[in-house]
């Protein structure tokens, strides 16, 4: 698929999605910048010993993506160890779910911050270490399309991520990098086994495929994208969800 020689940075790929986008990226022959919160990142860390063990080339570079100075320290370090990003993968967010009603300044902020002032910061700093036919993947939610019960903030996030994603797709495409956004659905990891089962039931029954993803769905929709077979694909918003969203 041609990624020998390919340097990729996904933030917070410590564990989660990032974790296995990274890995898959690494099995392929990308050299892999994992980035997460907190210099001594144990998963993080470990996430590396991984990739290095599958032979492959990665460094983990702690920076907070809700933080511009941060992100303008990462895109120094980024210059000084691997000089540019191939691809970048904007998937660190999180999630403060409540009510509108009862949402306090310190579940509606954090999460904005987190999961598009990130945006902003991360892609703002390192956009000059993008070479010409570049990659910009961002992770976005299936609740961008749908809105999600206690969810304003991160269906906000979700959605401006889509928005962001397609006016840059616009201001990048002279110089052939292209941006876009996948929309996972329900995705089996440690967050989504927390669901009880009665509403699991519900929610499979909605899914026209019947089942949750898992991690490597999302990984490979990446890898796709990243892909130079994907070189004409730009500012669309790629549902990963089983159906349940069109
Ligand atoms: P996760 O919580 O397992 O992993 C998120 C990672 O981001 C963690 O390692 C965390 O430390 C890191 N992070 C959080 N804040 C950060 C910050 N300020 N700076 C740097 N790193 C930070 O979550 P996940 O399930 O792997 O989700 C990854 C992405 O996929 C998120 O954007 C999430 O909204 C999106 N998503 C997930 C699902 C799902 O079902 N898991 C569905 C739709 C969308």
């Amino acid at each position: 698929m041609g990624f020998k020689g390919k340097i990729a940075l996904i933030t917070g790929s410590g564990r989660g999605l990032g974790k296995a986008m990274a890995l898959t990226l690494a099995k392929h022959g990308c050299s892999i910048i994992i980035n997460d919160r907190g210099e001594g990142n144990e998963e993080a860390l470990q996430t590396v010993k991984e990739i290095r063990g599958m032979g492959a080339t990665a460094e983990y570079l702690s920076a907070d993506v809700s933080d511009f100075e941060s992100c303008k320290k990462l895109a120094e370090a980024v210059r000084g160890k691997f000089e540019r990003v191939d691809i970048l993968i904007n998937n660190a967010g999180i999630t403060k779910d409540r009510t509108l009603k009862k949402m306090a300044p310190e579940e509606w902020y954090p999460v904005i911050n987190v999961n598009l002032n990130s945006m902003y910061n991360v892609t703002h700093n390192l956009l000059e270490l993008i070479p010409d036919g570049g990659r910009i993947i961002n992770i976005s939610s299936v609740v961008a399309f749908l809105g999600n019960f206690g969810q304003t903030n991160y269906a906000a996030t979700k959605a401006g991520i889509i928005g962001f994603t397609k006016s840059l797709a616009k201001e990048l495409g002279k110089r052939k990098i292209t941006v876009n956004a996948v929309a996972p659905g329900f995705i089996k990891t440690p967050m989504t086994d927390q669901i009880p089962v009665e509403m699991l039931d519900t929610i499979l029954q909605l899914i026209p495929l019947r089942e949750m993803g898992g991690s490597e769905d999302i990984a490979e929709a990446v890898l796709f994208l990243a892909s130079d077979g994907a070189k004409y694909i730009t500012g669309t918003a790629l549902r990963v969800d089983g159906g349940l969203s069109f």
